[in-house]
């Protein structure tokens, strides 16, 4: 069978590929040659990218150099078509990494290849899914319920099911996507380039944009169930209640009430919970909100009866998605009132809103092993710089501004991108340029659609904190009185309740949330001791703000997972915890970290990573691929087996 990364074999004409090559990454587009080539002599003469940057597919190749790349391609390709599109003779080990070296223009130093050659899987071979089972009976008698239906929910699915373990799937909205179902606001994309935010094993050649937008997401996941089959383990309509475990038949059982109000209890040997962290909006009480006349509803509940054109929009909070709705919304609705608490620093992105032009796609669909290099390209600036940029130089002076002598350089790359857009507004300049470190929250995605936003006569931000609302107007606290016929909450989500509102009730009648109070923590994010065979996916210390993708993260997990429920399955066991000094050593390890990052930093006072103590405990502060080795195989010498 053929490498289903080598590309499909095809008779597009001289014309057709020469136009392709004009929309291509050139730098992959040269890894793909030598592919097809088996000549590693291409990368080795003078025709090189010059540096890597974030979302810099080029490379900061010369226009001379891109054509004449371009021209070498053209013939390489068309020998390679009118041969018959031959799969590719593999490669050595040796002359992959060299290829990767090539291509981010620096080391790329050699622990990291092991994940990289997974993440890529050039072999054809999907490194994260385990062996067929051999004892099927076994796992039969091995029921796992899993609860949601996002992105880490539908992998669940996916992995249970090449187990031959049966499982039920409990999702509480009606389709799959979690996230990319509920946040159907105008303007809602991903950040993370869409080459790489999509599972390893399941790549799309037909993303329109490169940071694509919520119903093309929606679509993706869709279609993954559905090649997967995975739609007829899901109920829909259903939401989790609570899970209580049963120590004497070593079950949990799962309270659920569909949407008629019906409840239902489902017995499990295992529970997953995929049900992310920012997934229950957080609408802040404010004095008379419910006095307001006109319709008032959560970014992530947006209601699509409500028709904005012409009306007076209020917008309170501006992090990530009320980011995306201003400009959006902007150009339809009559006037714009964004409410900002705090300023937001953002990352310049100047093809945040790119579309995929049908070059790109040819070449993803018929190039071989193109789309593998393309996600490596986007993945490797996300794989940990993103960490150490964010350490705090506990000897740097001032630490209220910046925390080390790159923080502060980022700093000022930042504020220049910002401070080109809004000119000579020293008003505006005083609004959005942020008083806390670069990187300190989520750093956003620019491409200058944000400013541009703000700098129009119909839209007003406004950085004065809310006192009340009155049944027209939004009232500041210095007086000011700004009425508005319809309100926004883009006000985010219960991060640090983490499981919230669902019910867990492990041994001993001991309840999950409340042993953990505002310190949330499991096992590399996973496994929590007294829960026996409960499972985390995005789980406690597990969200990612320094790069990586959430996606990448799932894989990790679920296959680690996937090893324990075997464990289980194979050893005859009942229960798997992790043993309780390994699950304090772990979660003590990982504040002891958190606090050496930009996010603990006290400047930084309001972050939705932060709980009521300034304690960060939903935030990786780990390297991804020191994640990817830890979560690669169980150390049962971790765990409390019976
Ligand atoms: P968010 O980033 O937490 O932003 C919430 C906004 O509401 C902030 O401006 C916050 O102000 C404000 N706010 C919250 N409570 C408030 C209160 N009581 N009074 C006044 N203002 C208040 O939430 P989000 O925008 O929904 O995004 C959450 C996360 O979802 C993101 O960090 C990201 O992980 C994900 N997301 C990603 C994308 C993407 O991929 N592009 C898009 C949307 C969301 P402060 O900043 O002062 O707290």
């Amino acid at each position: 069978m053929r490498n289903p990364h080598a590309g499909e074999p095809f008779t597009s004409s001289d014309d057709e590929i020469a136009a392709a090559l004009l929309d291509v990454s050139i730098p992959t587009l040269m890894l793909s040659l030598v592919h097809l080539t088996g000549d590693p002599e291409l990368i080795r003469g003078h025709l090189k990218p010059a540096g890597l940057f974030l979302n810099e597919v080029q490379g900061y190749m010369t226009e001379e150099d891109k054509t004449e790349v371009r021209a070498l391609a053209l013939d390489r390709i068309r020998a390679y078509r009118d041969a018959g599109c031959p799969e590719p003779e593999p490669i050595s080990a040796e002359l992959l990494h060299e290829m990767m070296r090539w291509l981010v223009v620096e080391d790329v130093p050699a622990e990291y290849v092991p994940m990289l050659m997974e993440e890529m899987e050039l072999d054809g071979t999907d490194a994260r899914q385990l062996p067929p089972p051999a004892d099927v009976e076994a796992r039969e008698a091995f029921p796992v319920v899993v609860i949601g239906c996002g992105q880490s929910g539908l992998l669940a699915g996916i992995r249970l099911q090449e187990a031959g373990i049966p499982f039920t799937i409990v999702e509480k909205n009606a389709g799959v996507g979690g996230t990319w179902w509920e946040n159907s606001y105008p303007g809602a994309r991903v950040d993370v380039g869409n080459h790489f935010y999509c599972y390893s094993f399941e790549p799309s050649d037909h993303w329109t944009e490169f940071f694509a937008q919520q119903p093309e997401l929606q679509a993706y996941f869709q279609g993954v169930m559905e090649k997967h089959r995975i739609d007829q383990h899901v109920r829909w309509e259903t939401e989790v209640l609570g899970a209580v475990w049963d120590d004497a038949t070593a079950t949990w059982s799962v309270r659920t009430r569909a949407a008629d109000g019906t409840e239902d209890t489902l017995v499990a040997r295992a529970v997953i919970s995929a049900v992310g962290q920012l997934n229950r909006p957080n609408t802040p009480d404010i004095p008379g909100q419910d006095d307001f006349a006109g319709p008032a509803f959560h970014s992530a509940r947006w209601d699509h009866d409500v028709d904005l054109a012409g009306k007076r929009v209020a917008m309170v909070g501006a992090g990530a998605s009320g980011f995306q709705i201003a400009p959006t919304i902007a150009e339809e609705v009559g006037h714009l009132t964004v409410f900002q608490r705090t300023a937001q620093w953002m990352f310049p992105n100047p093809n945040y809103h790119e579309t995929v032009g049908p070059g790109v796609r040819w070449a993803l669909r018929h190039l071989p092993f193109y789309g593998r290099w393309y996600r490596f390209l986007i993945f490797w600036p996300g794989c940990d710089k993103g960490l150490e940029a964010a350490r705090v130089d506990p000897d740097y002076p001032d630490q209220q501004t910046a925390v080390s002598e790159v923080n502060e350089l980022t700093r000022q790359m930042f504020t220049d991108w910002i401070t080109s857009q809004v000119g000579e507004d020293p008003d505006l300049v005083a609004k959005v340029v942020p008083d806390y470190p670069a990187t300190g929250k989520r750093t956003l995605q620019d491409n200058g659609s944000w400013l541009r936003t703000l700098t129009r006569p119909d839209v007003e931000l406004v950085r004065t904190g809310i006192d009340h609302i009155e049944a027209d107007a939004i009232v500041t606290v210095d007086g000011g009185r700004h009425e508005c016929d319809v309100i926004v909450y883009a006000t985010g989500f219960h991060a640090a309740k983490l499981l919230f509102p669902m019910d867990v009730t492990g041994r001993d009648g001991v309840d999950l949330r409340t042993m953990w109070g505002e310190r949330p923590a499991a096992y590399l994010g996973i496994t929590v001791p007294g829960f026996p065979n409960l499972f985390c996916m995005y789980g406690p210390g597990t969200n990612l703000a320094h790069g990586g993708s959430l996606i990448f993260h799932s894989e990790c997990q679920m296959r680690y997972i996937s090893q324990c429920l075997e464990h289980l399955i194979d050893e005859g066991a009942r229960t798997l915890e992790p043993l309780q000094e390994r699950y304090d050593d772990w979660h003590a390890r990982s504040q002891a970290e958190i606090k050496t990052l930009v996010w603990s930093q006290p400047s930084v006072k309001h972050s939705f990573f932060k709980n009521a103590h300034g304690e960060i405990h939903g935030l990786s502060p780990w390297r991804i691929v020191d994640y990817w080795a830890w979560t690669k195989e169980p150390d049962w010498a971790d765990f409390d087996v019976r």
